[in-house]
């Protein structure tokens, strides 16, 4: 069923304490934790804690959910003060655009220069 926990899903083992994660800011709905191979000085990873495949797909199953994630994008892009000279909101949709996780995801990434278009 739509947002239930999925037992072969990694960032629902983290979600659920599981596997361990660097957690930088939790809500009611979301976690925000570092990623493990990151790309650039800030490399956060913002999930529901319900499972949705996709970015996709949490948009249409749950809306204000989506928008959650969002916030706390913004709210992790402002803590670690990428914000000031601009950073990236990244959904990976589909293996052939690099999407490895089936766990909705946003990276968010700053702290140094980022080109477009992206490789
Ligand atoms: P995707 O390729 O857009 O699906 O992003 C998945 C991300 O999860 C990659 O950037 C991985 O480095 C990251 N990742 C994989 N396993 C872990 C983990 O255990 N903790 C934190 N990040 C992870």
């Amino acid at each position: 069923m739509a947002g239930e926990p999925q037992a072969d899903c990694l960032f629902c083992k983290i979600v659920s304490g599981e596997v361990p994660a660097t957690v930088v800011r939790e809500s009611e709905t979301t976690l925000a934790f570092r990623d493990i191979n990151p790309q650039a000085p800030t490399h956060v990873l913002v999930i529901p804690k319900a499972h949705y495949p996709d970015a996709a797909s949490l948009a249409v199953g749950a809306p204000q959910l989506a928008a959650d994630v969002l916030h706390e994008a913004g709210q992790v892009a402002a803590d670690e003060k990428a914000d000031r000279s601009g950073y990236r909101i990244v959904f990976n949709t589909g293996s052939g655009a690099g999407q490895t996780v089936f766990h909705a995801h946003a990276h968010v990434l700053g702290g140094r220069g980022l080109e477009w278009p992206p490789g």
